[in-house]
């Protein structure tokens, strides 16, 4: 099909949920990207942040095909291998204990809501419901996790929101304090916010909350959906700081686009959970899992933290140069290849659609801020071809057109 074609199909038949940018992609390979017109394209946003081994990697590749001609699902009513396997790994590399795998990242956070809701509830605390996250936070589109996201342009559309969730601004500690009373039962934030702009959390402030959970006898939940799995340059975001979460949740990069989540947590608070309490059709089935499996076992095995935090600070190092080159940068911030390049003028969009005409996809939060999530294979030779090219559009004329 043409591409005329599909987006006339997709006008007519597909709810119109998405501002789509006018390409449809047909095949990928490593950090490349071909459209239907054979056009070639380096990915610098990896299906935000989830294509983490890059595009049709062979261990991704042969784990789902190999899977998929033996069992794709049989349901979690009987025992399944690679879910075991996967939570294992998760485990044996994380704080966690103890692993429940969903489909999406909103739904793992329902599922660590749901955890910290009833750890209470169990112990004999039932009053105790109230979950405090931060402002321009982001945990879902589900109605619990759009009440949990600090932003109003998410939420104001669907009142009446599920109620007792409040937020507080980030890296303030004493606005957090203030917030805590006998009916909190967990503080939950991203450790480095993705959607809400790139807004790393200071280690002094994660430092001091899990102090504050920890002397309010309250959870810690770390939403790590975006910063996890290496994006960050470990393997978790909690990892900069020191600093272990009760709970965390995982999602986007994990099987490196077959969807699944997973809801992590230390086992004083796992067990909270029996038979019946939580449960899914989906989620953790063969298929997923032994995608999991795959994805988790090469970053490990393949060194691909490191990759992130060391190509992490080439992007950064050569995006500062270009600040200072064009002035049209204020500031380059995030961890790894977690990356937010914030524009001294309004011109995310136009920046972001230039880059796409020279063969870069890259995102754009809002009108002023640029960011990048490659695959965690991105090698030096995709940031020195990316680099001119984004010097170019920022010195180009009618940005503001
Ligand atoms: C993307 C994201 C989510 C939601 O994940 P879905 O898979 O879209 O439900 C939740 N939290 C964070 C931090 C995210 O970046």
């Amino acid at each position: 099909m043409q591409l005329n074609e599909i987006i006339e199909l997709d006008k007519k038949y597909y709810m119109n949920t998405f501002n789509r940018a006018p390409v449809c992609f047909e095949r990928g390979e490593g950090m490349y990207l071909w459209d239907i017109n054979g056009k070639k394209y380096t990915d610098l946003l990896a299906g935000i942040a989830v294509s983490s081994l890059g595009h049709s990697h062979p261990a991704l590749v042969q784990a789902i095909t190999e899977q998929a001609s033996k069992l794709i699902h049989c349901s979690n009513l009987y025992y399944i291998e690679y879910q075991a396997k996967l939570a294992q790994l998760i485990v044996e590399n994380s704080c966690a204990d103890k692993v429940f795998f969903a489909n999406s990242g909103a739904e793992a956070n329902e599922g660590a809501i749901k955890l910290a809701r009833l750890y209470f509830k169990k112990k004999g605390f039932p009053e105790k419901i109230e979950i405090i996250t931060l402002e321009k936070s982001f945990h879902g589109r589900t109605l619990a996790t759009i009440a949990a996201t600090g932003q109003e342009k998410y939420q104001k559309k669907y009142s009446p929101l599920t109620p007792k969730f409040l937020s507080v601004p980030i890296n303030d500690l004493e606005a957090l304090e203030k917030a805590i009373t006998q009916y909190t039962c967990a503080v939950m934030l991203e450790p480095i916010q993705g959607e809400g702009g790139v807004n790393p959390t200071t280690v002094e402030y994660i430092r001091g909350v899990r102090e504050l959970c920890n002397r309010k006898g309250i959870l810690l939940i770390f939403d790590e959906v975006q910063c996890g799995l290496g994006r960050t340059g470990k393997l978790f975001g909690y990892q900069h700081y020191g600093v272990e979460p009760d709970i965390f949740t995982l999602a986007k990069g994990l099987a490196g686009g077959f969807p699944i989540g997973a809801l992590c947590a230390k086992d004083f608070v796992a067990s909270a959970f029996e038979p019946g309490d939580h449960g899914s059709t989906f989620g953790g089935n063969p298929l997923a899992c032994r995608a999991g499996y795959a994805v988790l076992s090469t970053i490990l095995n393949e060194k691909l933290c490191e990759n992130s935090e060391r190509m992490g600070q080439y992007l950064t190092d050569q995006l500062n140069r270009v600040k200072e080159e064009t002035g049209m940068i204020v500031e380059v911030r995030g961890k790894g290849l977690m990356i937010g390049i914030q524009l001294a003028r309004p011109v995310a969009k136009a920046v972001n659609a230039k880059c796409l005409e020279q063969g870069f996809l890259v995102g754009n939060l809002g009108d002023s801020i640029i960011r990048l999530l490659p695959p965690l294979i991105i090698q030096k030779q995709d940031v020195d071809a990316f680099i001119p090219v984004l010097r170019n559009i920022l010195m180009s004329d009618g940005l503001d057109a």
